[in-house]
């Protein structure tokens, strides 16, 4: 049965019933650090990152009584650190069209993800060509028409079950002669045959590569929030079949588990170009350390 009670973040589950956050006091012994490390693998953060954080919060600390706003900030103030070096838009390049490779497993939000980016773009004058090339799944490349169609961006399509390569090399020859800035390229994410799915992407990106030897210019991974640590193996999964230079993680909106971010930003260090937090053209924003940080122990 859902919780009727607002769901209590961190800071909350430090606090009795009637206490303040400013008012409250704890000692930072072990037992308290181990009760946040609790807190944290619950939002999903995994236990060597939790394991840091809360030995970073406690190096010079150990034994002080501390109000419980100082010790949500000192926490805070810790993820955030971990997060700063990762927070980085995706690069926009002078060479053009810059081509951006995007995958993932299906499901993740690659089509919704790549409407998002294209309506961005196109309202920071850019011009974008989008590639619907996960030509095995219908609905993808309707999802993607449709899109294609809110952010006023041409989608390139070919027919059910033809070879993605031939599409994404047209989408190139397109692009270039059209003059625009960008190619988002979306790809098919069947992970069931690790096998196929990685010749696949080998194929795109050889193929493309004939029209721009440095493409793709980058390669964004999709990933779901509210998979938790799945995510940490679809990382590892997509590193050993694509050259991921880039993350994008939806779903934020409707889950407390965004803890893997921090995991993954201290696993792998790959730059969060972009964070989705609702299913509107308009639900993309920019990766915020501090404010992440801060809903995370809220
Ligand atoms: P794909 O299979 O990887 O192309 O995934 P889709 O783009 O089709 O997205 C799968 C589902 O997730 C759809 O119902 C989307 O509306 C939803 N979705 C995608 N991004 C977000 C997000 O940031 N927040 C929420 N709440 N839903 C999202």
């Amino acid at each position: 049965a859902p919780d009727p009670a607002p769901t209590r973040g961190i800071l909350g589950r430090l606090l009795g019933r009637d206490e303040t956050p400013e008012i409250a006091r704890r000692v930072l012994d072990d037992e308290m650090l181990e009760q946040l490390e609790e807190l944290l693998i619950a939002a999903d953060m995994g236990v060597d990152t939790a394991l840091r954080v809360t030995a970073n919060m406690a190096e010079g600390r150990l034994g002080k009584k501390l109000s419980v706003h100082e010790i949500k900030t000192l926490m805070s103030d810790e993820i955030a650190r971990i997060m700063e070096p990762v927070a980085k838009p995706l690069p926009l390049y002078k060479k053009t069209p810059q081509v951006v490779l995007v995958v993932g497993v299906n499901g993740s939000g690659k089509t919704t993800t790549i409407g998002k980016l294209a309506s961005q773009f196109r309202a920071a004058g850019k011009s974008v060509v989008i590639a619907a090339g996960d030509t095995f799944r219908a609905a993808a490349v309707e999802q993607l028409q449709v899109w294609g169609e809110r952010a006023g961006v041409p989608v390139l399509t070919a027919p059910q079950g033809s070879d993605p390569a031939s599409l994404a090399y047209d989408a190139m020859v397109k692009a270039e002669a059209d003059g625009a800035d960008l190619l988002l390229i979306d790809t098919a994410g069947r992970l069931q045959n690790r096998g196929d799915l990685m010749e696949e992407l080998a194929k795109i990106v050889r193929v493309i590569r004939k029209k721009d030897p440095d493409a793709p210019h980058n390669t964004l991974l999709v990933l779901d929030a509210t998979t938790g640590q799945n995510a940490i193996g679809q990382v590892k999964v997509f590193q050993e079949i694509s050259d991921v230079s880039g993350l994008v993680m939806t779903k934020l909106d409707g889950t407390a588990k965004g803890g893997v971010l921090v995991a993954l930003a201290d696993k792998f260090g790959l730059p969060i170009h972009a964070i989705g937090v609702g299913e509107q053209i308009d639900d993309l924003q920019a990766f915020d350390p501090q404010e992440f940080a801060d809903a995370l122990t809220g």
